[in-house]
């Protein structure tokens, strides 16, 4: 018998009425241990309703919850009442943890990917103010979101219009694409590195996609010798950085990320061969004791999808789509240019104040 059997055990009570939750909560984890199994309980009910009843162990959760506080409180406990209850965890990466700042409201949304149901949930802070029971509080209070929509990808692209008036409503409370992208990812397969990528960005989108496949190039074209680690210098910045940052822990904190934001009038300077140059990423060779970059471009692709004029289904669509490509990034990136750097001259020297790297590289019509 696995912990998994012995944790659902310990939860069975909450499916269903009747559920009890304790009385007297004295810690911040007990209060949002039990608002999470509240919203695991009332998922797995809204989703009962509609006959389908969903197999524990097999759902994916996602919330900001210990990203989110509410009325000063960490809501971090609130993650381990979702898994008592939906048997999801981070190992089988069911458990997915949207980052989102500390004043974002608190969310969760429980994705079955049998019945393509999911549930979204979100806390009205002012009914945990006032109420230290939890389990007193009535539903209706506690969360004043509670919807239950389809949102599997074959039912979107068939529902397109109809879910645009969905979004218009926000029947997620605005995180609407993050859910709908994110949730559909792990259920197409999407590894856990890359699911590391998408909680840290917060949604799933074709440029945090150009991102990962940046990263699966360096790893598999520029590897950094043992023990080594990268520079990054970006050149044109969007969503594919945060890829960057979580796939090879190259961060400015470590003084190992750098970027500069040009204008349409600065790209207009790159002299042709260098025409979409993004982003430069250095590593050190050890032996020569320099620093080697490349200048990589990104060269986006048309996708197979239709135009849907649902710009969430549209995105969706182009999301799975390089999702299944993840491990061809050779069609998608490209190498403009190869360089070692002048012995004693780092990374770092090329991105202080007003040293412009492709300057440097004679890569700009002076
Ligand atoms: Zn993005």
């Amino acid at each position: 018998m696995g912990a998994v059997v012995v944790i659902l055990t310990a939860c069975a009570l909450f499916l269903g009425s009747g559920a009890s939750y304790g009385k007297n909560h004295a810690s911040d984890y007990e209060k949002w241990d039990t608002v999470g199994k509240r919203a695991a309980d009332e998922s797995l009910s809204l989703m009962s309703k509609k006959g389908k009843v969903p197999q524990k162990g097999k759902l994916v959760v996602l919330t900001n919850a210990g990203y989110a506080e509410v009325n000063g409180a960490s809501t971090q406990g609130a993650l381990d009442g979702l898994t008592c209850v939906t048997g999801a965890t981070r190992g089988r990466h069911s458990l997915v943890e949207i980052h989102s700042a500390p004043w974002t409201p608190l969310w969760f949304a429980v994705y079955d990917k049998a019945s393509g149901f999911c549930s979204y949930l979100q806390v009205d802070p002012s009914a945990t103010k006032k109420q230290t029971d939890i389990s007193a509080i009535p539903l209706s209070d506690l969360f004043y979101i509670r919807s239950l929509e389809k949102i599997n990808a074959d039912y979107l692209y068939g529902h397109a219009t109809e879910f645009k008036e969905k979004l218009a409503k926000k029947v997620f409370g605005g995180n609407e694409f993050r859910i709908v992208s994110i949730a559909n990812g792990i259920a197409e397969g999407a590894p856990a590195y890359a699911v590391r990528v998408l909680e840290f960005h917060d949604h799933f989108c074709p440029g945090v996609a150009s991102g990962i496949l940046m990263a699966n190039y360096l790893k598999r074209h520029f590897k950094p010798e043992p023990g080594g680690r990268y520079f990054v210098h970006t050149v044109e910045p969007w969503c594919k950085e945060d890829a960057m940052l979580v796939l090879l822990n190259a961060t400015p904190g470590k003084r190992g990320y750098a970027a500069s934001y040009p204008t349409k009038a600065d790209k207009s300077r790159l002299v042709p061969e260098a025409r979409g140059a993004a982003t430069i990423v250095y590593r050190r060779n050890n032996a020569t004791k320099t620093w080697e970059g490349l200048v990589l471009a990104f060269e986006w692709p048309e996708t197979t999808c239709p135009k849907t004029g649902n710009p969430v289904v549209d995105k969706l669509c182009a999301d799975l789509w390089y999702l299944k490509r993840l491990e061809a990034p050779e069609d998608f990136v490209k190498l403009i240019k190869a360089f070692e750097l002048p012995q004693g001259v780092s990374p770092k020297d090329w991105a202080r104040p007003g040293v412009d790297p492709l300057r440097q590289l004679g890569l700009l019509q002076e």
